[in-house]
């Protein structure tokens, strides 16, 4: 067996990647990662922070019934408790590997609230500069681990499999099609590579968190679940940007209110919390005053004025540059695709239904935010359940010892060309946010999966074929699930229906005999 047949590759390095390369040390991984470390990665932008219940006060128990409570009936409780246990203890992870969380003046890490959380009991750097210190501090970290070994600028296009496990990584460094690739040989791939917001028109995703994960996974014959859950932050800015910048949460939590073009607050006959009802509900309505015609808008003049760029200065800046002096004028806001609850299926060592395979951050679906996530806990899922998977390989340790040298590849490839690893796919992403978006239907489902089975069919590279592959897992869960719940709204089947209340698993096989089932019926 050759060296680096006992390797450990990690697919990904947002805060999932990274972690789990560092828990995994000393034992050698080599972090593949489409963009510099650092870019291209949805931890760097998050804004709120990582919830944990360290305040004295809150359990974790109380940490876990909110997260039970906010998924609709789907969350898997037992995990969801294992996490909110070990959520202090990550924390201290991360102080230790040098995050700067805010504290207070003994000492004590600082907590914010955010919505559905019954206590205080997000931990933040700086207001909203959570995602950014975290990366920065991790980054660090891992360029001083000798172990760790970093190939930025390189995609990964396909798993390998020998018909019984995943034996490797086909790669392709950023260059275009004709770039060289390269197969990687492992004993353990850890899928790390983030979400799926790129397939949608209107996402505050970056680019690189285009699907890939789910794509490659189930073309080696991985089980996916819940791939239907995708999360929309209600309101995104909407200034024409891709990937469109937020307009968080905190500011509705300040007074700023909701109104549609004619001046009316659309929320208050909607929901008894009014502006500050639940993020899906706020999104639905968002989303129907824009297909009304009467768009919709955040009103932050009263409320915060002239404090705007002192309290918000991110979306301060955002706005300006889009030409909206948001101490004067109305924020024009849209839905945008924010998060994925579903994923590649794991149990909570991080492993996948295919031996060899791991899966943890954003891109893997452990059952913990069931049909919504509670804000702040994805940051929370990545490291417990990236410190689950290290574990787990390292356990492993007999079968796979460790190299006595690393495989000579390049150290710190930079990534060269890094347009190439969001395709244009404008047709695909329009259609996505048409028809598999906020609100969805079986006649625009149906549509929507015979588009996509063609864009599969004629994609130009592996990265287009990948990201039609992901919509199709999507849309598939969608169309066969004939209820509302939580993230997932069927304009068709309106209500909650006990019966469907399970998880949803599925393969690629299942998905494409869904599309097949569906096409002939509604025709594109
Ligand atoms: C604007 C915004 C604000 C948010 N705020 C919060 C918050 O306050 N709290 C919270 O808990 N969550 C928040 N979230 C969600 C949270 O940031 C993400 O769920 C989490 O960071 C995902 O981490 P990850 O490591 O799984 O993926 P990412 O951080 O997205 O990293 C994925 C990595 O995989 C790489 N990659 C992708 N495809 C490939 C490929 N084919 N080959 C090689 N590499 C690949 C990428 O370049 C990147 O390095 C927010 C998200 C956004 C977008």
């Amino acid at each position: 067996m050759s060296d680096s047949a006992h390797e450990v590759i990690i697919i990904g390095g947002g805060i999932a990647g990274l972690f789990c390369a560092l828990k995994l040390s000393p034992r050698p991984a080599t972090v593949v990662t489409a963009a510099p470390i650092g870019e291209g990665a949805s931890s760097a932008w998050a804004q709120g922070g990582i919830a944990a219940a360290v305040a004295g006060g809150d359990t974790p128990e109380a940490h876990a019934r909110d997260t039970i409570a906010v998924g609709a009936g789907l969350v898997d409780e037992t995990l969801a408790r294992a996490m909110t246990r070990e959520a202090p203890e990550r924390v201290r992870d991360l102080l230790a590997y040098g995050v700067p969380f805010d504290k207070d003046l003994e000492g004590r890490l600082a907590v914010g609230r955010e919505a559905a959380h019954s206590a205080r009991r997000i931990v933040h750097v700086r207001g909203d500069l959570a995602g950014r210190a975290i990366m920065n501090a991790l980054a660090a970290a891992v360029r001083n681990t000798p172990s760790i070994r970093v190939l930025e600028g390189h995609v990964a296009e396909d798993l390998i499999t020998d018909g019984a496990r995943v034996t490797g990584v086909l790669v392709r460094a950023t260059g275009g099609p004709k770039a060289e690739s390269t197969t990687l040989t492992a004993c353990a791939v850890v899928l790390a590579s983030g979400g799926v917001g790129h397939l949608y028109a209107v996402t505050t995703n970056p680019r690189e968190a285009s699907g890939t994960g789910l794509a490659i996974a189930a073309r080696a014959g991985a089980v996916l679940a819940d791939t239907e859950f995708v999360q929309f932050h209600p309101t995104a800015i909407a200034i024409g940007r891709d990937p469109a910048p937020l307009a968080s949460e905190a500011m509705r939590g300040e007074g700023a209110i909701l109104v549609n073009g004619d001046g009316e607050r659309f929320m208050a006959k909607i929901h008894p919390q009014g502006d500050l009802a639940p993020r899906d509900v706020v999104a639905r309505a968002a989303f129907a005053e824009i297909v009304a015609g009467r768009g919709a808008f955040l009103d932050a003049r009263a409320a915060i004025g002239k404090e705007f760029p002192e309290h918000f200065p991110t979306a301060y800046a955002s706005c300006m540059a889009g030409g909206i002096d948001p101490t004067r004028a109305l924020i024009p806001i849209a839905p945008a695709a924010h998060y994925h609850m579903g994923g590649v299926s794991t149990d909570g060592h991080g492993r996948t239904s295919l031996d060899g395979l791991w899966a943890v951050g954003e891109v893997a679906s452990t059952g913990v935010h069931g049909a919504n996530r509670l804000a702040s806990n994805s940051l929370l899922e990545a490291v417990v359940f990236g410190a689950h998977a290290a574990e787990d390989i390292s356990g492993l340790a007999p079968q796979m010892a460790v190299p006595s040298k690393l495989p000579s590849l390049p150290l710190f490839h930079a990534a060269e060309n890094p347009d190439v690893t969001a395709p244009h796919a404008d047709e695909l992403r329009a259609l996505m946010s048409r028809h598999v978006g906020v609100t969805r239907d079986s006649r625009g489902l149906a549509a929507a999966l015979a588009t996509i089975a063609r864009v599969e069919r004629e994609a130009p590279s592996p990265p287009r074929r990948n990201m039609a592959t992901a919509a199709l897992l999507i849309a598939a869960a969608a169309l066969a699930r004939r209820e509302s719940r939580g993230s997932h709204a069927r304009a068709d089947y309106p209500r909650t229906d006990p019966a469907q209340a399970r998880r949803t698993f599925l393969t690629l096989a299942d998905a494409r005999r869904i599309a097949a089932d569906a096409v002939p019926i509604h025709a594109e």
